[in-house]
């Protein structure tokens, strides 16, 4: 059934639309009636209006706040000239622009881009492209992958047999999703800056602190990444996960000598290490990509969410020069050619604003490296009272994410309010609430969202 046309917006959704995750006919939404810089204009359920920061970045992509004058421009120019062609048989600047601008971003031997219309086909594209890879050099029992519980890699069939098994709910799925191998999920590290925290740094170098891990579970962890690794080497295609931060499957941060075992273990037994950046890259870890932190550079490496800053949907997966040439060789009766062909492959304005993004990103001055070590000082200091609250278990800040951690399942909805009336947006899931705002947050933004958080989980979770 339709609602009646002079019904309010929440009942005109709650007739028709999904949300994620979400039931059919849920009605505990904000309506948005604008959104400009970090803020967002919303209307509540009995028709109050707030204005929140987005705390969110709207999950991680919206890196320059909302409607950027020269994101709007990148877009609007492209709009005028062509919005969308289709990429087989086509090219055209924007895309050729992007397709550079990423090559020149990311480690050296990152050459071949593929252009994708989600974070989650990117994956299945990182994973299409290990399997043609293996079956091209003549190893097609090399079919699985290995990766390590706790991680998320995106909603589609191929990237959920990757999510951990529990949270990914895997059992619901079985016609779907893949049998993977699972490590453990990689100890857990916490990064401790050093110095003048907010100073920002140069656009390619290293934030000045050190790794708090200890070593005892590193080897644990390590002498059964080894023996597992070789055990099953033989059906092993690539392993893919997070690097250094595991996003959507905990928000945990872990020891980044993991991934130092993880590359030696590729390299070791001819696998492909593919980074899903899709959450961390662009500077959100505190480093430009995540596995820069642990010096390791992947074969293949997805990208998305901040790749166009939020403005549209658009994502890329970057491989190595020898894995492009090994798939773009027949061989072993593989067809010398990439199999994946989306028809809004390489959109122009996707590319456009993208390409308008990383300039704004990589700008020396006010880019990601000035903006992010400020954020990271704020999120410091602003969340420290929240770990003295007795339902807090631990809080914890990576870069321009912060997280604090509860004894409990939060309760989203009266915790969203009570932050919303404090002035930030927040989405808490399971006992996590958790931001990662806009990089363009000014020190009071991230003191407003700090003090929702802590204000909220003090008032609902006393
Ligand atoms: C969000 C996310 C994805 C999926 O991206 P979508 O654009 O939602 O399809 C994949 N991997 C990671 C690490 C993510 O955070």
């Amino acid at each position: 059934m339709t609602a009646p046309a002079e019904a309010g917006l929440l009942d005109r959704d709650a007739a028709h639309l999904w949300h994620p995750y979400g039931a059919a006919g849920a009605r505990q939404l904000y309506a948005v009636r604008g959104a400009r810089g970090v803020h967002l204009d919303l209307e509540g359920p009995g028709g109050e209006r707030h204005r929140a920061i987005d705390a969110m970045a709207s999950w991680w992509s919206v890196v320059h706040g909302h409607g950027h004058p020269a994101l709007v421009e990148a877009l609007t120019r492209q709009a005028a000239a062509f919005p969308h062609v289709m990429f087989g048989g086509l090219t055209h600047a924007p895309a050729v622009d992007l397709a550079e601008r990423l090559v020149a971003h990311t480690p050296a031997a990152l050459e071949h881009v593929f252009l994708a219309d989600s974070g989650s086909v990117s994956v299945e594209v990182a994973l299409k492209l290990a399997l043609q890879y293996q079956a091209t050099r003549g190893r097609p029992s090399r079919r699985r992958f290995l990766t390590v519980r706790g991680g998320y890699h995106g909603d589609t069939a191929a990237p959920m047999g990757v999510c951990d098994p529990v949270d990914g709910m895997h059992a619901a799925f079985t016609s779907l999703v893949a049998r993977h191998l699972f490590l453990p999920r990689p100890p857990a590290a916490r990064w401790v800056p050093e110095g003048v925290a907010a100073a920002p740094m140069a656009p390619d170098a290293a934030p000045a602190g050190h790794w708090e891990a200890d070593d005892a579970p590193l080897a644990a962890w390590e002498d059964e990444a080894r023996a597992f690794t070789a055990a099953h080497a033989d059906e092993i295609a690539g392993v893919i996960l997070e690097p250094v931060l595991q996003g959507a499957g905990g928000m945990r941060v872990y020891d980044p000598r993991c991934l130092t075992v993880l590359r030696e273990l590729c390299d070791e037994h001819g696998l492909l290490l593919i980074a899903d950046e899709i959450a961390t890259g662009f500077g959100r870890t505190g480093r430009w990509l995540a596995c820069e932190g642990a010096g390791v550079a992947p074969d293949v490496l997805c990208l998305g969410k901040a790749l166009t800053g939020g403005t549209m949907t658009g994502a890329a997966m970057l491989c190595t020069a020898e894995v492009a040439e090994t798939v773009s060789r027949r061989d072993h009766g593989m067809p010398g050619a990439l199999l994946h062909g989306p028809t809004f492959m390489g959109n122009p304005l996707m590319c456009a604003v993208a390409s308008a993004s990383l300039d704004l990103l990589t700008d020396p001055r006010d880019g990601w490296a000035a903006q992010v070590p400020r954020v990271e000082a704020g999120l410091r200091a602003g969340l420290a009272a929240a770990a003295d609250l007795p339902a807090v278990t631990d809080v914890r800040v990576l870069g321009a994410v912060g997280v604090v951690e509860l004894d409990r399942t939060v309760d989203v909805e009266p915790v969203t309010r009570a932050a919303v009336a404090r002035g930030a947006w927040v989405r808490p899931f399971r006992r996590l609430v958790y931001v990662m705002p806009p990089y363009v947050s000014t020190d009071d933004d991230v003191a407003t969202i700090c003090a929702a958080v802590t204000g909220a989980v003090e008032e609902v979770c006393a």
